[in-house]
């Protein structure tokens, strides 16, 4: 747990402490209508972070009460994202959709209790009426029904008597509350659709607002957390217990800032049109803020868990910079994962003194890191260097290679250029080198300085690979639209040459490729005989602390 305590977690202990609640009880209540993205880890990380913590526990609830968005595919990802986060719900999963029959029990008692009415207002009267935040609203005719009216044509909408539309259930509250959403909300609406769970079993839907609260009371849920926007829905949600004078302890909601991410967008719908719309490759695409994405792409549950513990809980909506989630995963692979060489855009240098070849035994860890393994390097006349490692005529402050300029190449040996061999239209295609045999690394007697050091492989030992590299989704710091999409987000390398070890001894499937960045062997696309690498991160570190 971080060391200052969040506004939830004080307002739970205040509760412990008062004997409200004897135990905490939360719960992770998503809509099964998308795969989910960071702000739900967010939403679990605090729900489930905090049953833990007060070793209280957490519901998974599917909200299916929307029959015509849902999908049994959505509930799967839901599942895994929670998994793979590291966390267990309570028993089976929940959905809403088991506590149809009790929802509807309910209504009924609110309708016996004057409490609720079957509105007859078509869709838009229903919107005139209501008023404005100036203007106070009109009841509608039909609030005047008896009960025993109320209660055959309730139970008329759930017989399927009617059509879509034709009725609502609503509440008797207030038309002229200042809370809008108090002005006699809708409980029930009639939707003669199939439901992925309940099937034909039900025409009537209960609305967010009834069967929510219901829900939570229902799962003894002590504290009710959701994100702001549902601030003015807590009227609501304290109505409804309060009218139906439930046997206490009753839930409370209490509502946290959204996570919003720059450069990405994050909601499901608009998610949705990314992946029907063939914009992306599906809901795992690296390049999306789903769970299922970052997953593919190679982060680590810890990473993201850290990501949300960092950021923090709070009351008031604001926009993180990706480049804090960047640090956050460089910095738990930095800790964790063997370097390796991989030359993404070679340029082939003949070493014209070696004669042969042999292995160098190299650390898969730098000194820093608390782990210890090697892999035999395989060094001989041909190898490859990064074509950008290299420039014939340098501009100044240019450390690596040149003409002039000896370089090491890591873990082996100086080399100093002979020839720059061009092809027709003036490019380089190959350097001719020498090396110095005094000056391998670790016993170099040579005396030649360097500036610096570059990664490089063999070229008859190395492995090529594709790489995939990706940029920003979008090209702006608030999208809103696919037009805001970065055209170039995705670039693929399949001219990469990797070292053998990588491939052969499989040590780990994330590895830092020297200088380039933090990689992950993608699991669905990676065979031994075409090797795929996801670019997780760059190295550099661009988040102002
Ligand atoms: P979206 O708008 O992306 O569809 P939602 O809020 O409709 O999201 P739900 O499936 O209803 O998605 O959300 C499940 C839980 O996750 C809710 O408690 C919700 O408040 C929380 N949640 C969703 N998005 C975020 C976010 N960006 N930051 C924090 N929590 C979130
Ligand atoms: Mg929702
Ligand atoms: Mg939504």
């Amino acid at each position: 747990m971080s060391e200052s305590k969040d506004f939830l977690r004080l307002k739970v202990e205040e509760d412990l402490k008062a004997g409200k609640y004897q135990n905490i009880v939360t719960r992770f209540p998503p809509e099964p209508n998308g795969f989910p993205h960071i702000g739900h880890a967010k939403s679990i990380c605090i729900n489930f972070g905090i049953a833990r913590d007060y070793q209280g526990q957490c519901n998974l609830r599917m909200d299916d009460t929307n029959p015509t968005t849902e999908d049994t595919k959505y509930v799967e990802a839901l599942k895994d994202a929670v998994t793979w986060l590291g966390f267990n719900w309570n028993g089976n999963v929940r959905y809403a959709s088991d506590y149809f029959p009790k929802i509807y029990d309910y209504a009924v008692q609110l309708i016996q209790m004057g409490k609720a009415y079957v509105d007859s207002l078509n869709e838009e009267e229903i919107r005139e009426y209501r008023g404005s935040v100036t203007e106070a609203g009109r009841r509608s005719v039909y609030a005047n029904r008896s009960i025993e009216e109320n209660l055959a044509l309730f139970k008329g909408m759930k017989e399927g008597k009617f059509k879509d539309g034709e009725h609502v259930l609503r509440a008797k509250i207030d038309m002229s509350a200042a809370n809008m959403k108090m002005r006699d909300p809708l409980l029930y609406r009639i939707r003669h659709s199939h439901h992925f769970r309940t099937g034909d079993t039900w025409c009537i839907y209960p609305m967010y607002d009834f069967a929510h609260c219901l829900s939570d009371y229902i799962e003894g849920v002590t504290h009710s957390i959701c994100t702001l926007e549902f601030e003015n829905n807590r009227d609501i949600y304290d109505w409804v217990l309060d009218a139906l004078e439930l046997t206490p302890p009753r839930p409370y909601q209490h509502e946290f800032a959204r996570l919003g991410i720059n450069y990405t967008v994050m909601s499901k719908r608009k998610l949705l049109e990314l992946v029907n719309g063939n914009y992306v490759n599906g809901w795992d695409d690296p390049r999306l803020p789903t769970i299922a994405g970052y997953k593919r792409r190679g982060y680590t549950p810890e990473s993201i868990i850290n990501f949300c513990e960092q950021i923090g809980i709070a009351k008031a909506n604001s926009m993180v910079d990706v480049a804090q989630l960047e640090f956050c995963i460089r910095d738990d692979l930095n800790q964790k994962v063997p370097r390796v060489m991989c030359v993404l855009d070679p340029l082939k240098v003949t070493i014209e003194n070696y004669e042969g070849e042999e292995e160098i035994d190299a650390s898969y860890y730098p000194h820093d890191v608390p782990k210890v393994g090697s892999r035999k390097l395989p060094f001989s006349r041909e190898i490859y260097i990064e074509r950008d490692d290299f420039m014939e005529n340098p501009i100044e402050g240019y450390h690596r290679f040149t003409p002039t300029q000896p370089v090491r190449l890591k873990h082996a040996y100086i080399l100093t250029c002979k020839e720059v061999i061009k092809d027709a239209n003036g490019a380089i295609v190959e350097l001719k080198a020498t090396y110095h045999p005094d000056s391998k690394s670790g016993a170099d007697t040579s005396g030649i300085k360097t500036k610096s050091a570059i990664h490089w492989v063999s070229a008859k030992h190395a492995k090529q690979i594709e790489v995939r590299l990706y940029e920003r989704l979008y090209k702006i710091d608030a999208p809103e639209n696919v037009e805001d999409l970065n055209p170039d987000s995705l670039h693929v390398n399949t001219h990469a040459f990797i070292e053998p070890a990588v491939i052969s001894e499989k040590v780990d499937v994330r590895f830092q490729f020297e200088r380039q960045g933090y990689f992950y062997a993608d699991p669905m696309d990676y065979t031994d005989e075409h090797p795929v690498f996801n670019k997780i991160v760059g190295l550099k570190d661009s988040w102002a602390k």
